[in-house]
């Protein structure tokens, strides 16, 4: 673990394996941070913050850091993508590219930490001078999902270097050794000791950091389950909390579309990553005009996706990423048969016998969906696209809306009209219209009611890691 600086096993010399699922077998070895450890971290964090050359930085110093960081990124982009498909089973032409753009956040961040933040107000009385400065928060946890470690530590790591502050991180006990490597490279491109800590362990370390009265900020990434309690015990002591959290968000399908480009949008929203992304398009509403032949082409479509070894470039899904989160896909098939969901393709493991090790699940549609099943209202996170029929416009409004989440929506019409009326009735964070999917560092992204608080990326970002001080002058 990276601790002020210095590499350091736990301190009760306690390990944990991070394993492969393409071949479950074990492939690195990660200490498992005890309190202490936490404790340890979280003051080296807090030194940083107070004093040293971090306190004094300026935004062209941190400015320049970054920019290195990027670089950096870039030059490791081979290693840092191959060590997140040998953690989690992504395929490594969906993560090279992703590795890639990370480095588009560095230099984004750059740019925003020497960008004017505070605003000269207008005084109400003479002789006054009024005007805001933002400052950096202090420590922030950064608490990370396995499904992307890298860009989702990202999206926390470089608004939290550009405004000043300092960051202990805490990555998924699944994919702990990217985020492990990424710190290395942070090393390299010079941000002093204790401005950036790694602690690594499963959810109780996790817990422990969120609960650690050194934290000033704790930004989430995960499942809504666990944001509500990171939620709570940030309230204890009223933490600056942000939480990016699950989803299942509907991909409506007009019968204006340019269906072709429909299906294609619709496969890749919900099959990319395995479905394991938080903005999975994992409900895919099909006007009743279409619903038979679009449905059709579905399930055709998706039964000739190709599985594989995810380091090969023509494997078009991997793997889930580890053993319990195979179990729950599993699980969500047999609730989705008990409550009367239609299996038309996938459904179980692969029988092909080259599978056999790895943590395959066929991609999976059900049709004959409603609403209210707890297929279309449970995240599953994984390979399974449920397919729902509705009416006209209102109709979609409505089931899409029902859910607690609020993450996504995807819009395919040719009408831009419609489109305009949909964007605007849709309850989530992101719409995407005759697309789906996309992110980037310029573009916030968060959620709406139980998806989350706050938002990455943007200039939004910056204020999710900076208070807000007004300060009055007399003159
Ligand atoms: P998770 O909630 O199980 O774990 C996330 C992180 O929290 C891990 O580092 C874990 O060790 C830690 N953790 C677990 N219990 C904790 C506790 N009690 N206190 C503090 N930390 C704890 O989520 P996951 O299974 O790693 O990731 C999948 C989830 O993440 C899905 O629900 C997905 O939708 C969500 N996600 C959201 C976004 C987004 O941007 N909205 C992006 C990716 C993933």
């Amino acid at each position: 673990m990276l601790i002020g600086g210095g590499w350091k096993a736990s301190s009760d010399g306690a390990t944990f394996n991070s394993i492969n699922p393409f071949d479950a077998q074990p492939w690195a070895q990660v200490p498992a941070a005890t309190t202490a450890d936490i404790d340890e971290a979280v003051g080296a964090a807090r030194r940083a913050f107070d004093k040293g050359p971090w306190a004094q930085s300026t935004p062209l110093q941190r400015a320049t850091l970054l920019r290195s960081f990027g670089d950096l990124i870039r030059d490791n982009a081979d290693e840092l993508a191959r060590i997140q498909v040998l953690e989690n089973g992504k395929l490594i032409r969906e993560v090279h590219g992703q590795t890639l753009a990370l480095a588009n956040h560095c230099y984004f961040f750059a740019g925003v930490a020497e960008s004017p933040t505070g605003e000269t107000l207008a005084s109400s009385v003479p002789n006054m001078q009024v005007f805001t400065v933002r400052e950096p928060i202090g420590v922030v946890a950064a608490i990370t999902p396995w499904n992307s470690p890298l860009a989702l530590l990202m999206w926390k790591l470089c608004p939290a270097l550009a405004a000043g502050n300092t960051v202990v991180i805490k990555p998924s006990e699944i994919t702990p050794v990217s985020t492990l490597v990424l710190a290395r490279i942070a090393q390299q491109a010079g941000f002093p000791d204790g401005v950036i800590n790694v602690v690594t362990g499963a959810g109780p370390a996790g817990a422990a950091l969120a609960a650690h009265p050194g934290v000033d900020k704790i930004a989430f990434t995960g499942s809504t389950a666990v944001g509500k309690k990171i939620a709570v015990t940030a309230a204890e002591r009223l933490a600056r909390v942000s939480l990016e959290l699950g989803g299942k968000s509907p991909n409506i399908v007009f019968p204006d579309a340019d269906l072709p480009n429909a299906i294609n949008g619709v496969i890749s929203g919900i099959f990319a990553a395995t479905g394991q992304t938080c903005m999975a398009g994992s409900r895919v509403l099909v006007h009743a005009d279409i619903y038979d032949q679009f449905t059709k082409d579905l399930v055709e479509r998706t039964a000739q996706i190709k599985l594989g070894n995810p380091l090969d470039p023509a494997t078009e899904m991997g793997t889930v990423a580890c053993q319990s989160q195979f179990d729950k896909v599993l699980h969500y098939i047999e609730v989705a048969k008990e409550d009367g969901a239609t299996l038309a393709t996938g459904g179980s493991r692969p029988s092909d016998p080259e599978l056999s090790r790895g943590l395959f699940v066929q991609p999976t549609v059900f049709t004959h969906v409603t609403n209210e099943m707890r297929i279309a209202q449970e995240e599953v996170f994984g390979p399974v696209a449920v397919v729902i029929k509705f009416t006209d416009e209102d109709d979609a409004v409505r089931i899409a809306n029902d859910t607690s989440f609020g993450l996504a929506a995807g819009v395919w019409t040719r009408d831009v009209a419609r489109a305009l009326r949909m964007v605007k009735r849709l309850r989530a964070g992101s719409v995407w219209v005759n697309n789906y999917r996309k992110t980037n560092h310029v573009a916030p992204f968060g959620g709406f009611k139980e998806s989350g608080l706050g938002r990455e990326n943007g200039f939004h970002a910056i204020e999710e890691y900076t208070e807000v001080k007004t300060v009055w002058i007399d003159t």
